[in-house]
């Protein structure tokens, strides 16, 4: 069994980020396995380096710890994606062989319409109604001339099934999430490919995430197919919302670690209280986290969302 916890270094990592890597560390530690820190860092307009220090400083804190990282290393290296493009480029290469890609010359402001029209939306925005798939090579060729495309991977038109470890089964109608992009006209790689490619390279067997990222699961599971990777075990935890109702994010910093902390809150009270809201335990007890490695089962995990409330925020920190 191999886990890991792959954080994005940019904000610092709320309590909702907290509960993921904990539930993700608890599970590779209770099956006695391996746990995998990646650093996740392909947006690099939005990663910061000392966020990302700032991040491994909030999981020790938090009594974690990681056989492979980009701090200690690891067989499977490196482990943080800016790092990694290579593998990135060969993979869209192979993909490309398979003609799975096809180049996409919309603009922001056509994408934009898109966003307003009535298709569902994803954790991307909304489904992109494959204006460039069926573009002749011959305009293809011309629009080359005044632009850079982004690199869009055709999807398939099967349904997408597979069953979660905590949400149950789930099945996404064939193309649900559309042709989804995996290369940016300005050179990044998308985390859909990164999240891919890393997961298979890292020999990751679960992956366990936030909600938040459920509907990706269909899209990187075509990537595994068309790649020829297998696919890891996938559970998909709570979110957390806070007390005004909006979902805890990093940009919005109110619940961070590092704010927690310096209110006063032990990591035993942080990951005590971690542990009821997750449904592991009964009562928001001070525990270490190696306490709970024991008693730990991916069954007992909600998967109802969470509203945090003022009460339960004071609780913390009492
Ligand atoms: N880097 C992603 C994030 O911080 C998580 C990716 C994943 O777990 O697949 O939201």
């Amino acid at each position: 069994m191999r886990g890991r916890f792959a954080p994005t270094p940019s904000g610092p990592m709320h309590i909702g980020n907290a509960s993921t890597a904990l539930l993700a560390w608890l599970q590779a530690r209770s099956a006695g396995g391996t746990f995998i820190l990646r650093m996740e860092d392909v947006d690099t307009t939005r990663s910061r380096p000392e966020l990302a220090e700032l991040a491994l400083a909030d999981l020790r804190w938090l009594g974690l710890d990681w056989d492979e990282g980009p701090d200690v290393g690891g067989r499977r290296g490196p482990y943080t994606q800016s790092e990694r493009m290579a593998l990135y480029e060969e993979a869209l290469a192979k993909l490309e062989r398979a003609g799975s890609l096809y180049a996409c010359f919309c603009s922001k402001a056509e994408l934009a319409a898109v966003a307003s029209a009535p298709h569902g939306l994803g954790s991307e925005g909304a489904v992109y109604p494959g204006t460039c798939r069926a573009l002749t090579s011959e305009r293809r060729s011309e629009l080359s001339l005044r632009k850079r495309p982004s690199l869009r991977y055709a999807a398939g038109s099967q349904p997408v099934s597979f069953e979660d470890g905590v949400a149950g089964p789930q099945c996404f109608p064939p193309g649900a999430g559309g042709d989804f992009i995996v290369k940016r006209a300005d050179g990044m790689i998308s985390y859909q490919l990164a999240v891919v490619v890393d997961d298979a390279a890292m020999g990751v067997t679960d992956v366990l995430r936030g909600a938040d990222l459920i509907d990706s699961t269909p899209r990187q599971l075509q990537l595994y197919e068309a790649l020829g990777l297998r696919a890891p075990r996938f559970a998909h935890v709570p979110l957390m919302f806070g007390p005004d109702g909006s979902r805890l994010a990093k940009r919005n910093g109110g619940l961070s670690l590092a704010a927690l902390r310096t209110a006063g809150a032990s990591p035993e009270q942080v990951v005590g209280w971690l542990a009821a809201v997750s449904g592991l335990t009964d009562k928001p007890e001070p525990v270490r986290a190696a306490e709970l490695i024991g008693q730990f089962r991916l069954g007992r995990v909600t998967s109802k969302d969470l509203r945090i409330t003022d009460e339960m925020l004071q609780r913390l920190l009492s």
